[in-house]
């Protein structure tokens, strides 16, 4: 195996972990998403996308089901169409775009979460290599600039904002990897 094939192998590998951290911990409804940064081989922080300890999660008070957003918000009108969830209802939500402006002013982004687990710990991710399952937005890619992150790794693309060109002219080298299913039907 060249070099080249080893480190394809090596960030198959930290992205399946970083995605898979999404899918079993995240506790935003409408998106899971995880960074993981990895330093000479090693995983020095893990940020998962929602609220910060303490506060109350994303999915305690919206759901989504068949990409239609519902909140158990005590103030929302009590409307017919609904789901329940653990004994709790959820009404659908006229505004479907709620969750979005909810989540910008309470939830912290994955790669904001494991930057800051570094800070809290004195730790550098200078050219260390991040690995997100979705592509970082505006704010993420200035904080990992601002990092001296020297690689990105992500799989899938995101819709709001997109600091891909941002991070490559301040010299990061950015890869997009989209995840096969083979990885999840035959290799875990
Ligand atoms: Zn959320
Ligand atoms: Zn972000």
């Amino acid at each position: 195996m060249n070099n080249e094939e080893k480190q394809l192998k090596w960030d198959t590998t930290w992205l399946l972990f970083a995605r898979m951290m999404a899918d079993r911990h995240s506790k935003c409804a409408s998106k899971s998403v995880a960074c993981v940064i990895v330093k000479d081989e090693k995983p020095i922080s893990i940020g998962i996308n929602g609220t910060p300890s303490q506060h109350v999660n994303c999915n305690e008070i919206y759901l989504k089901q068949d990409g239609i957003l519902y909140t158990s918000r005590p103030d929302h009108p009590i409307v017919e169409e609904s789901v329940e969830r653990n004994g709790t209802l959820f009404y659908r939500c006229e505004n479907q775009e709620e969750h979005h402006e909810w989540s910008k002013q309470h939830e912290i982004h994955a790669e904001i979460n494991a930057l800051g687990k570094l800070a809290a710990d004195s730790t550098s991710a200078r050219h260390a290599t991040a690995y997100v399952t979705h592509s970082p937005c505006h704010a993420c890619s200035l904080a990992l600039i601002a990092s001296k992150i020297d690689r990105v790794v992500y799989s899938t693309g995101y819709e709001y904002g997109d600091g891909l060109n941002l991070m490559r002219q301040s010299g990061i080298e950015v890869i997009h990897l989209p995840l096969a299913n083979e990885y999840f039907l035959e290799k875990i």
